[in-house]
Protein backbone atom coordinates (compact mmCIF):
# COMPACT_ATOMS: atom_id res chain seq x y z
CA UNK A 1 0.00 0.00 0.00
CA UNK A 2 1.28 3.73 -0.63
CA UNK A 3 1.76 6.49 1.35
CA UNK A 4 1.63 9.80 0.21
CA UNK A 5 3.34 13.27 1.77
CA UNK A 6 2.94 16.63 1.18
CA UNK A 7 6.20 18.80 1.38
CA UNK A 8 5.63 22.35 1.61
CA UNK A 9 8.92 24.40 -0.33
CA UNK A 10 7.49 28.04 0.14
CA UNK A 11 4.48 30.48 0.91
CA UNK A 12 3.35 33.48 -0.77
CA UNK A 13 0.74 36.22 -0.25
CA UNK A 14 -1.36 37.69 -2.45
CA UNK A 15 -4.79 38.64 -2.56
CA UNK A 16 -8.34 36.85 -2.77
CA UNK A 17 -9.11 39.51 -5.96
CA UNK A 18 -6.40 38.98 -7.55
CA UNK A 19 -7.30 35.29 -7.06
CA UNK A 20 -10.59 33.82 -7.45
CA UNK A 21 -12.34 34.42 -10.45
CA UNK A 22 -14.34 37.82 -10.45
CA UNK A 23 -13.59 38.00 -6.55
CA UNK A 24 -14.42 40.81 -4.41
CA UNK A 25 -12.85 40.83 -1.63
CA UNK A 26 -9.19 42.33 -1.13
CA UNK A 27 -8.50 39.94 1.86
CA UNK A 28 -5.24 38.40 1.50
CA UNK A 29 -4.80 35.18 0.48
CA UNK A 30 -1.76 32.79 1.56
CA UNK A 31 -0.65 30.38 -1.00
CA UNK A 32 1.59 27.37 -0.05
CA UNK A 33 3.96 25.16 -2.40
CA UNK A 34 4.37 21.66 -2.46
CA UNK A 35 5.19 19.23 -4.10
CA UNK A 36 4.32 15.53 -3.31
CA UNK A 37 5.98 12.00 -2.61
CA UNK A 38 4.02 8.72 -3.37
CA UNK A 39 6.09 5.53 -1.08
CA UNK A 40 5.73 2.12 -0.40
CA UNK A 41 5.74 1.09 -4.01
CA UNK A 42 8.59 -0.57 -5.93
CA UNK A 43 9.65 2.96 -6.24
CA UNK A 44 9.18 6.09 -5.51
CA UNK A 45 7.04 8.52 -7.49
CA UNK A 46 7.79 12.13 -6.93
CA UNK A 47 4.44 14.91 -8.69
CA UNK A 48 5.72 18.05 -9.54
CA UNK A 49 9.21 19.21 -9.08
CA UNK A 50 8.75 22.85 -7.54
CA UNK A 51 10.96 25.56 -8.78
CA UNK A 52 14.33 27.06 -7.94
CA UNK A 53 15.66 30.15 -5.38
CA UNK A 54 15.71 32.08 -8.58
CA UNK A 55 11.87 31.99 -9.28
CA UNK A 56 11.45 31.94 -5.44
CA UNK A 57 13.33 35.59 -4.83
CA UNK A 58 11.69 36.90 -8.06
CA UNK A 59 8.21 35.91 -7.65
CA UNK A 60 8.04 36.89 -3.75
CA UNK A 61 7.98 33.53 -2.25
CA UNK A 62 8.96 33.47 1.31
CA UNK A 63 9.99 30.56 3.74
CA UNK A 64 11.75 28.84 0.36
CA UNK A 65 13.45 25.38 0.84
CA UNK A 66 14.14 23.30 -1.89
CA UNK A 67 11.91 20.50 -3.33
CA UNK A 68 15.07 18.51 -3.43
CA UNK A 69 16.08 19.00 0.46
CA UNK A 70 12.59 18.90 0.88
CA UNK A 71 12.55 15.31 -0.62
CA UNK A 72 15.52 14.28 1.24
CA UNK A 73 14.17 15.07 4.14
CA UNK A 74 11.30 12.93 3.64
CA UNK A 75 13.80 10.10 3.33
CA UNK A 76 14.42 9.65 -0.52
CA UNK A 77 17.42 10.97 -2.62
CA UNK A 78 16.52 13.20 -5.49
CA UNK A 79 19.13 11.60 -7.82
CA UNK A 80 16.73 8.39 -6.82
CA UNK A 81 13.28 9.55 -7.58
CA UNK A 82 13.00 7.79 -10.79
CA UNK A 83 9.83 9.48 -12.18
CA UNK A 84 7.95 12.56 -11.48
CA UNK A 85 4.49 12.98 -12.70
CA UNK A 86 4.36 16.71 -13.89
CA UNK A 87 0.67 18.05 -13.01
CA UNK A 88 1.21 21.19 -15.77
CA UNK A 89 3.95 23.38 -16.77
CA UNK A 90 3.47 26.41 -15.14
CA UNK A 91 6.49 27.39 -12.89
CA UNK A 92 5.99 26.25 -9.45
CA UNK A 93 5.45 22.82 -10.81
CA UNK A 94 8.05 22.21 -13.57
CA UNK A 95 11.18 24.76 -12.94
CA UNK A 96 12.62 22.69 -10.26
CA UNK A 97 13.10 19.15 -12.84
CA UNK A 98 17.05 19.39 -12.42
CA UNK A 99 16.62 18.98 -9.20
CA UNK A 100 15.96 15.71 -9.41
CA UNK A 101 18.50 14.21 -12.40
CA UNK A 102 17.30 10.25 -12.73
CA UNK A 103 13.26 11.20 -13.05
CA UNK A 104 11.33 10.05 -16.03
CA UNK A 105 8.64 13.43 -16.39
CA UNK A 106 5.61 12.45 -17.32
CA UNK A 107 3.20 15.36 -18.79
CA UNK A 108 0.09 15.57 -20.73
CA UNK A 109 0.52 16.47 -25.11
CA UNK A 110 -1.85 19.22 -24.43
CA UNK A 111 0.40 20.76 -21.99
CA UNK A 112 3.58 20.59 -24.27
CA UNK A 113 1.52 21.46 -27.14
CA UNK A 114 -0.21 24.52 -25.09
CA UNK A 115 3.47 25.99 -24.15
CA UNK A 116 5.02 25.39 -27.09
CA UNK A 117 2.44 26.68 -29.54
CA UNK A 118 1.02 30.25 -30.36
CA UNK A 119 -0.89 31.33 -27.63
CA UNK A 120 1.75 30.36 -24.25
CA UNK A 121 3.56 33.87 -25.00
CA UNK A 122 0.99 35.98 -24.27
CA UNK A 123 0.94 37.99 -21.64
CA UNK A 124 -2.67 36.90 -20.33
CA UNK A 125 -0.04 33.19 -19.67
CA UNK A 126 3.22 34.04 -19.99
CA UNK A 127 3.87 35.19 -16.23
CA UNK A 128 3.10 31.48 -14.74
CA UNK A 129 6.29 30.20 -16.84
CA UNK A 130 9.77 29.95 -16.66
CA UNK A 131 10.68 30.14 -20.15
CA UNK A 132 14.24 28.68 -19.58
CA UNK A 133 12.66 25.78 -17.68
CA UNK A 134 10.42 25.48 -20.54
CA UNK A 135 13.07 24.99 -22.75
CA UNK A 136 14.93 22.23 -21.58
CA UNK A 137 11.96 20.03 -21.50
CA UNK A 138 12.45 19.86 -25.70
CA UNK A 139 16.13 18.76 -24.61
CA UNK A 140 15.25 16.46 -21.86
CA UNK A 141 12.74 14.99 -24.07
CA UNK A 142 15.06 14.04 -26.99
CA UNK A 143 17.24 12.78 -23.86
CA UNK A 144 14.43 10.22 -23.02
CA UNK A 145 13.46 12.05 -20.06
CA UNK A 146 10.37 13.19 -21.28
CA UNK A 147 7.14 10.55 -21.44
CA UNK A 148 4.11 12.26 -23.01
CA UNK A 149 0.68 11.29 -22.30
CA UNK A 150 -2.80 11.70 -24.19
CA UNK A 151 -5.29 11.52 -21.57
CA UNK A 152 -5.82 9.14 -18.14
CA UNK A 153 -3.27 6.43 -17.40
CA UNK A 154 -2.52 3.73 -14.62
CA UNK A 155 1.59 4.95 -13.71
CA UNK A 156 1.77 2.07 -11.17
CA UNK A 157 -1.10 -0.56 -9.95
CA UNK A 158 -2.49 2.06 -7.77
CA UNK A 159 -1.23 5.28 -8.88
CA UNK A 160 -3.60 6.42 -11.95
CA UNK A 161 -3.31 10.22 -13.96
CA UNK A 162 -6.23 11.82 -15.33
CA UNK A 163 -6.03 14.86 -17.65
CA UNK A 164 -9.09 17.40 -16.64
CA UNK A 165 -7.45 20.65 -17.80
CA UNK A 166 -9.12 24.13 -17.07
CA UNK A 167 -6.87 25.44 -15.30
CA UNK A 168 -3.86 24.43 -18.15
CA UNK A 169 -5.37 22.30 -21.39
CA UNK A 170 -3.02 19.93 -20.13
CA UNK A 171 -3.32 20.04 -16.59
CA UNK A 172 -3.62 16.59 -14.61
CA UNK A 173 -4.30 15.16 -11.55
CA UNK A 174 -3.19 12.07 -9.87
CA UNK A 175 -5.15 9.26 -7.61
CA UNK A 176 -3.63 7.09 -4.94
CA UNK A 177 -4.75 3.48 -3.78
CA UNK A 178 -3.50 3.79 0.32
CA UNK A 179 -4.99 2.36 3.07
CA UNK A 180 -7.46 5.49 4.05
CA UNK A 181 -8.62 4.60 0.82
CA UNK A 182 -8.36 6.84 -2.36
CA UNK A 183 -6.17 10.10 -1.95
CA UNK A 184 -6.62 12.49 -4.68
CA UNK A 185 -3.64 15.09 -5.59
CA UNK A 186 -5.57 17.64 -7.21
CA UNK A 187 -2.78 20.06 -7.83
CA UNK A 188 -4.37 23.30 -9.65
CA UNK A 189 -7.57 22.00 -10.50
CA UNK A 190 -8.56 23.01 -6.99
CA UNK A 191 -5.61 25.33 -5.45
CA UNK A 192 -7.82 25.71 -2.23
CA UNK A 193 -10.55 23.77 -0.70
CA UNK A 194 -12.96 26.76 -1.81
CA UNK A 195 -12.31 25.82 -5.12
CA UNK A 196 -13.68 22.65 -5.28
CA UNK A 197 -15.92 22.76 -2.13
CA UNK A 198 -18.23 26.11 -3.30
CA UNK A 199 -17.33 25.52 -7.45
CA UNK A 200 -15.45 28.97 -7.33
CA UNK A 201 -13.37 28.83 -10.13
CA UNK A 202 -9.40 30.82 -10.11
CA UNK A 203 -8.67 33.25 -12.80
CA UNK A 204 -5.59 31.63 -14.05
CA UNK A 205 -7.05 30.14 -16.70
CA UNK A 206 -7.58 28.07 -20.15
CA UNK A 207 -11.36 27.05 -20.31
CA UNK A 208 -13.61 28.05 -17.75
CA UNK A 209 -16.12 25.25 -18.37
CA UNK A 210 -12.95 22.22 -18.14
CA UNK A 211 -12.11 24.27 -14.50
CA UNK A 212 -15.93 23.53 -13.59
CA UNK A 213 -15.70 19.94 -14.75
CA UNK A 214 -12.48 19.25 -12.88
CA UNK A 215 -14.20 19.78 -10.04
CA UNK A 216 -16.67 17.21 -10.72
CA UNK A 217 -13.94 14.97 -11.64
CA UNK A 218 -12.11 15.39 -8.30
CA UNK A 219 -14.98 14.18 -6.34
CA UNK A 220 -16.39 11.25 -8.46
CA UNK A 221 -12.62 10.23 -8.00
CA UNK A 222 -12.48 10.28 -4.09
CA UNK A 223 -14.01 8.02 -2.44
CA UNK A 224 -16.22 8.60 1.36
CA UNK A 225 -13.38 8.87 3.11
CA UNK A 226 -12.92 12.13 0.71
CA UNK A 227 -8.69 12.44 0.96
CA UNK A 228 -9.02 15.50 -1.32
CA UNK A 229 -5.39 17.49 -1.14
CA UNK A 230 -5.76 20.84 -2.46
CA UNK A 231 -3.16 22.02 -4.36
CA UNK A 232 -1.86 25.49 -2.67
CA UNK A 233 -4.26 25.24 0.95
CA UNK A 234 -2.42 26.06 4.25
CA UNK A 235 -5.45 23.97 5.26
CA UNK A 236 -3.82 20.67 4.34
CA UNK A 237 -2.05 20.54 7.42
CA UNK A 238 -5.15 20.95 9.55
CA UNK A 239 -6.87 18.55 7.47
CA UNK A 240 -3.75 15.82 7.32
CA UNK A 241 -0.84 15.67 9.59
CA UNK A 242 1.99 17.18 10.07
CA UNK A 243 4.84 15.07 11.28
CA UNK A 244 8.02 17.22 10.36
CA UNK A 245 8.66 21.07 9.61
CA UNK A 246 7.42 21.03 6.17
CA UNK A 247 6.00 17.44 5.50
CA UNK A 248 2.58 16.72 5.85
CA UNK A 249 1.46 12.93 5.80
CA UNK A 250 -2.14 12.19 3.64
CA UNK A 251 -2.32 8.85 4.25
ZN1 LIG B 1 0.64 26.10 -8.75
Amino acid sequence: MYEVFALKYAERDTTACQFFYREASHDTLTLHYFVWLILGGPRPVLVDTGCLDDDARARGMRDYVSPAEMVERAGVKPADVPIALITHLHYDHWAGHSLFPAAEHWIQRDEVAFWTGPFGRSPAFRQSVNPEALARLVALNYADRVRIIDGDREVLPGIGLHRVGGHTPGLQIVTVQTARGTVVLTSDASHFYRNVEKRQPVQILADLPEMLAAFETIEALAGPERLIVAGHDPQVSERFTPIDRGIIRIA
